[in-house]
């Protein structure tokens, strides 16, 4: 049977981008169907690319790996688009106890966190203005990912090269044959839903995340800065604050928790104006270990999420893994195959 595509994608937040641009990297033909839903996480994700689970000071899973994988995949993105959005940018830590800036001292002697850690000082006018009693560290190999940017650059070369339909899919809009899928006239041999947490798959966890798009005049901060949440600087004096984390009530959109908490982590660090431009919303499609989850689901059905609070840097790999799985037959690492759930 001949088809039109080599794979259809449900879905164009940052999985389905990501391995979009994968499978044509490749080679490969994918057919994209993606629709804006309330409570996205891609479109309002501050993008910070960061190894540390800093709550914790150590490294997160596979961290070097995924750093360098994520680094190569988006600056060849960018090369290939018209857009610019993936800037190297070091991340501090602002300590909060005397305890934490101790711990960071000793994980600096650590062999593999010593090269993704330093003690500082950074010179940068924005930090010199924020209290810091027991001063900072530093986080290296940081980065960036300004993904509005990055998924209107991939919807605008899918929709050039007429492999995007921008509309929902429903389940009775899919029809399974036995040697593929059609959906909507294109044809594949594969269907990989990179659906968020719009479906449900065995062990995704969907967790509301909250934060703001604020005006700090005055601050000229040009690191991003970590103390309770993140402070992305974007440029003109404008940052990105967040994130909140809730696991109840997560469809409910902005709540006035949500920007108290942001405001106050703000307050802690910049005692000048602040002028709320936007307070976001959206859904992480996280799972019950912190891995991503992907896989089979079928002869003709695959899956690619669950990529929690850390999709930047975990979506290259993860789109890659699949697609030597799905297109070479390549096993699947047990950690994040989908079937561990099952
Ligand atoms: C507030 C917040 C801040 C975050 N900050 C960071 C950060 O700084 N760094 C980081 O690495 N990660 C961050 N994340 C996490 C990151 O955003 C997610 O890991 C990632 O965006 C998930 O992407 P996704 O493509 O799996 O899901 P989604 O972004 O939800 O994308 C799914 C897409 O599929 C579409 N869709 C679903 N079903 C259908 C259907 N049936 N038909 C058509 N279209 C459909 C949806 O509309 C959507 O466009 C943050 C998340 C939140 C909520």
């Amino acid at each position: 049977m001949s088809f039109t595509h080599d794979a259809i994608i449900i879905g164009q937040g940052l999985a389905g981008t990501v391995l979009s641009e994968t499978l044509s990297r490749r080679g490969l033909r994918a057919m994209v169907f993606d629709a804006p839903r309330h409570g996205r996480a891609s479109w309002v994700a501050a993008g910070v690319v960061n190894p540390m689970v800093l709550r914790r000071t150590v490294a997160s899973w596979r961290a070097s790996e995924m750093l360098a994988i994520a680094g190569a995949f988006y600056r060849e993105m960018e090369l290939g688009s018209e857009s610019s959005f993936f800037t190297s940018m070091p991340l501090v830590e602002i300590f909060p106890t005397a305890q934490e800036a101790a711990i960071w001292q000793l994980r600096m002697r650590d062999p593999e966190l010593g090269r993704m850690l330093a003690a500082g000082p950074v010179n940068d006018a924005g930090l010199a203005r924020m209290p810091q009693p027991y001063g900072h560290g530093v986080v290296l190999r940081c980065a960036w990912l300004n993904m509005q940017v990055m998924l209107l650059a991939q919807r605008e070369r899918l929709l050039r090269t007429g492999n995007l339909d921008e509309r929902v899919v429903e389940e009775s809009d899919i029809r399974r044959t036995s040697a593929g899928m059609e959906i909507h006239g294109r044809t594949a041999p594969i269907l990989i839903r990179c659906s968020g947490p719009f479906r449900q798959v065995a062990g995704l966890v969907p967790v509301r995340g909250e934060g703001l798009t604020v005006r700090l005049p005055g601050l000229s901060l040009s690191c991003m800065v970590h103390r309770g949440a993140f402070i992305v600087p974007v440029g003109d004096d404008i940052y990105r604050v967040g994130a909140t984390f809730a696991w109840d009530d997560v469809w409910s959109g902005p709540t006035d928790d949500g920007r108290l908490t942001m405001l106050d982590r703000i307050k802690r660090l910049w005692s000048g104006e602040i002028e709320v431009l936007e307070h976001w919303a959206g859904v992480r499609p996280a799972s019950k270990d912190r891995r991503p989850i992907l896989g089979r689901m079928g002869p003709h059905e695959a899956v690619l999420t669950g990529l929690g609070s850390r999709g930047v840097l975990l979506a290259p790999w993860c789109a890659s893994h699949l697609a030597d799985h799905v297109f070479e037959g390549k096993p699947l690492d047990p950690e994040v195959d989908a079937s561990r759930f099952a």
